[in-house]
């Protein structure tokens, strides 16, 4: 027979059942406990003691537990670990209730709607997203629970997985009947994808979902934020906002509008590419620092570092919004002491976005409140130096900036300068702000003063010299007499306590004021939270104001930052255009010159789409000898090493940099929007991923064959080196004959394969580059210096020398390279490669290297393998052998 419960296990057992999937964490008294199965698992993920609980009766149950103020670092061990923990708090004060403490559960905490400051990091967002499947499209919703951003879309399912790449959610809540792994395209958890939190079907109800949305901003209808009613994108973005209900059980006023994203309105990257390019992240330990966002990050607040990673991971593509980015940043970059006046406050400044988001919530701390004041202290300086700026965005800011004075007078004029971490012990509200509270604590601070003369007093009476008060929870004041004194003790003492060397005694006197103290004590504690909680609601009434400041300060820091980058590295104002061209002078790549010894990063010029601005209206191409350098293929050959990857990297790179409204590393620079940016590695060049399939290269190929257009920029590096040679060579040739000839984009082609290079004969818009390497007898250097032409091809034969392989190898393999080359070289000196048709002209099947077919081999075509035994297999392949080796003698 199962033992009954207690009273409090009981509401154990009740809250746990309301809060399934959950670890709960149940404060009693100064601990959070865990039981049964939480125990068990917090005892192994957060390394606590297992007790047990009732340890003598017949069902003991399991128990761990840790002291209360140790919750966030716990916390954020078992988010970290994938638990959810539901947080289960005594919601009345122990000594005011009567029976047991009500406890409830005062919040869900979960990867994706984590608000706590100690729990996040500062500098990058922490979404959820929540996805909504469709008859044909997806509807998706992402939300910053920390900062009250709240996106939507309605997308292709096809693209959900580059949507989720670029947004980088921590948690995607999904229908529960989808939840299954493999059921949508999702990343998995430890390949960096989000964690997956299946919810009921009737969460993602479309009327349910539009009726809590208008009902949470007030609105009739969702038209005002730019969203159709019957949009999927409403369900996911209702069902979000339910979980997040669900889980913060909080106020949530600090979520005030819906952002309607449009994907055409910003360049398209792939996750491959965001990968490859190294974008936010590097691929090979997926840390912020060495990526192109943590190499140009010279923000001064977590706000600004957070947008400048949404502006790199969502480049735009409207030239008017470029330009007054761009505008931004110029007058920054020539106004030095503005810039450094701007960022000097700035560094003054905390994060607004997660404190006001706090306050709304009602779980801000007092030191919250004083950091908010502090900041908006600095706005009306801030404020005074935007005042009469040339760039439009910078007047727009300066507009938007709300100084918000009545905040900061409340919070400055009720809370102390320094205040402590929590209300509860007091000291938090400042002298003079209520005169109530003001009587109380001079009651408290009257009889303290009155013990502390209470006890010179007493050790004048009783000739104790060293007589003191102390005090402790248990039996509050009392005299502490030591041994050697203990004969001294008057009558009216009354012991309380008996130590090894002390004894403790309590007078009927010293209690009468104890009691007046802890009275007063009490009441001007309670006093001090009733103020406080006033003026936490009085402040939340203006989350919206807060709000649009701070995202105005995000941006004056992200321009001032872009800035400084800009100056302190060199960098250029790109020429951004509508032409579908690139043309960079002395460009740099962004990340390795910073990381290099100045001035050791070698310039280079990319020249694209400069030779013809007209599309080509698909004709036969026909081989022109020169004059195509500025064409918009580019091929680059060199040896392994030379900088090829370096060069094509940097010319993706410097887009995107435009198109966030960045100044570029170069002297001069002329970039056309362009629509999406691909980047590819051949598979060897991504071993670490431990996926290097050639079929991965070739379905990441395929992606861009299909849907890039001519207004892309496409970089291939050493596509077709997963697999064969001559198939690698082929594949590659016939790519970028289709990139020029039906895609016709700006396209750079790096490639060891030198075969490569006779594709300029038949591609009228595309030319020959190559890393220039100097020789000298016994060396040969890397110049990293990319010049026009193609390379030249002994290097292998060159470095195998040089690294002491016999000179008669050596020799023998040159002549074996010319031997090759003369292959498919015809007299004319032309390439063999037959010229390709487009796609007017009947297709017909090409191949690319031709040998004279082996007899032996059409009798092996001719075998029926499936029907042999394994016997009669092994005799056919020795009869084979047999006839070769017989052929050779
Ligand atoms: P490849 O792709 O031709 O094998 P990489 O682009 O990977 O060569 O470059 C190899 C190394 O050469 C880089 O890690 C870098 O250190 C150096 N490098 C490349 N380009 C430059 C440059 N322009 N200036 C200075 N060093 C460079
Ligand atoms: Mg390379």
């Amino acid at each position: 027979m199962a033992a009954k419960l207690s009273p409090m296990m009981e509401r154990y057992k009740e809250v746990k059942a309301e809060n399934p999937g959950a670890m709960l964490l149940f404060r009693m008294g100064d601990f959070y406990e865990l039981f049964y199965e939480d125990a068990q698992n917090a005892a192994r993920v957060l390394g606590l003691t297992l007790t047990s609980r009732d340890k003598n009766s017949e069902n003991p149950i399991p128990m761990a537990g840790f002291p209360y103020h140790q919750l966030d670092n716990y916390l954020q061990k078992l988010i970290q670990n994938g638990f959810r923990a539901a947080i289960c708090d005594q919601v009345e004060d122990p000594k005011k209730a009567k029976g047991m403490v009500r406890r409830e559960v005062t919040r869900v905490v979960t990867p994706g709607t984590l608000t706590d400051d100690q729990l996040l990091d500062p500098r990058e967002s922490n979404f959820i997203a929540s996805v909504a499947p469709a008859k044909e499209t997806l509807g998706l919703a992402w939300l910053e629970v920390s900062t009250g951003r709240f996106l939507v879309a309605e997308i292709e399912p096809a693209l959900l997985q580059d949507e989720l790449a670029r947004i980088r959610p921590a948690e995607c809540i999904v229908p529960d009947e989808v939840a299954g792994a493999g059921q949508l395209p999702v990343p998995r958890p430890d390949l960096g994808g989000p964690v997956l939190t299946g919810r009921p079907a009737w969460c993602f109800s479309k009327e349910e979902s539009r009726r809590l949305l208008t009902e949470h901003f007030g609105t009739k209808t969702l038209e005002g934020f730019d969203i159709e009613d019957d949009s999927p994108a409403v369900t996911a973005a209702g069902a979000l906002l339910e979980y997040i209900r669900d889980t913060q059980r909080a106020a949530l006023g600090h979520i005030g509008r819906l952002e309607s994203y449009r994907r055409s309105r910003h360049m398209t990257i792939d996750e491959a590419t965001r990968r490859s390019l190294e974008l936010t992240h590097t691929m090979r330990d997926g840390q912020r620092q060495q990526s192109l966002l943590g190499t140009i990050d010279e923000t001064c607040t977590p706000m600004g570092a957070r947008l400048l990673a949404d502006w790199l991971s969502s480049p735009l593509m409207n030239l008017k919004q470029i330009e007054d980015r761009l505008d931004a940043v110029q007058e920054l970059v020539s106004e030095l002491s503005l810039r450094d006046d701007l960022r000097e406050a700035l560094k003054g400044m905390y994060d607004l976005q997660r404190l006001t988001s706090r306050v709304a919530t009602g779980r801000c701390t007092p030191r919250d409140l004083t950091c908010l004041s502090s900041t908006l202290g600095q706005l009306p300086r801030m404020k005074a130096q935007l005042t009469q700026r040339r760039a439009a965005r910078l007047v727009t800011l300066e507009q938007r900036i709300d100084l918000c004075g009545q905040v900061q007078h409340a919070i400055a004029q009720t809370i102390v300068d320094e205040p402590p971490v929590t209300v509860a012990d007091g000291g938090v509200i400042r002298p003079g702000f209520s005169e109530q509270l003001d009587e109380l604590r001079e009651l408290a601070q009257g009889g303290k003063q009155w013990i502390a003369s209470y006890q010179a007093k007493e050790s004048e009476r009783t000739g104790i010299p060293n007589l003191k008060i102390g005090f402790n929870k248990v039996f509050g004041y009392y005299l502490e007499v030591t041994a050697a004194h203990w004969s001294k003790v008057p009558e009216d003492y009354i012991r309380k306590q008996t130590l090894k060397n002390q004894e403790r005694y309590i007078t009927p006197e010293l209690k009468e004021y104890e009691d007046k103290v802890l009275r007063a004590e009490d009441q001007s504690k309670a006093l001090e939270q009733e103020i406080y909680a006033q003026l936490r609601t009085e402040v939340a009434e203006h989350v919206t104001r807060l709000l649009n400041t701070a995202d105005a300060l995000a941006e004056v820091d992200v321009f001032a930052g872009l800035a400084s980058l800009a100056a302190a590295a060199g960098y250029c104002r790109p020429e951004v255009t509508e032409e579908a061209v690139l043309d960079i002078r002395e460009g740099r790549h962004p990340v390795l010159d910073r990381l290099m010894p100045a001035g050791e990063f070698v310039p280079n010029d990319v020249r694209l789409g400069l030779d013809a601005l007209t599309v080509d209206q698909g004709e036969p191409s026909t081989a022109s000898a020169a004059g195509h350098e500025n064409g918009r293929v580019q091929i680059i050959t060199g040896p392994n090493m030379a900088g090829k990857s370096t060069y094509i990297r940097q010319a993706a790179l410097l887009t995107v940099m435009a198109q966030m409204g960045s100044f570029v590393p170069a002297s001069e620079a002329r970039i056309g929007i362009a629509d999406r940016v691909f980047a590819r590695v051949g598979a060897s060049d991504e071993l670490g991923k431990g996926q290097s399939t050639f079929m991965v290269e070739m379905t990441e190929t395929a992606r861009i064959l299909n849907s890039a257009t001519a207004r892309s920029v496409v970089i291939l590096d050493e596509i077709g080196r997963g697999t064969s040679t001559y198939d690698g060579i082929s594949l590659a040739w016939s790519i970028t004959e289709f990139l020029h000839d039906e895609t016709q984009c700006r396209t750079m082609f790096a490639t060891h394969y030198h075969e490569l290079t006779d594709l300029t004969q038949t591609l009228r818009h595309a030319s020959n580059w190559h890393v220039a390497v100097q020789e000298n007898n016994d060396d040969v250097i890397f110049l990293h210096r990319v010049i026009e032409g193609a390379a030249g091809r002994s290097y292998g034969i060159h470095v195998a020398r040089l690294a002491g392989v016999p000179r008669s190898v050596t020799e023998r393999a040159t002549k074996i390279l010319e031997a090759l080359e003369n292959q498919h070289v015809t007299d004319e000196g032309k390439s063999s490669v037959p010229k390709r048709e487009t796609r007017r002209q009947q297709k017909r099947q090409l191949s690319l290297f031709e040998f004279p077919e082996d007899p032996l081999l059409d009798e092996i075509r001719q075998l029926n393998v499936d029907e042999m035994s394994p016997r009669q297999a092994m005799d056919e392949l020795y009869r084979l052998r047999q006839e070769l080796s017989e052929r050779k003698a």
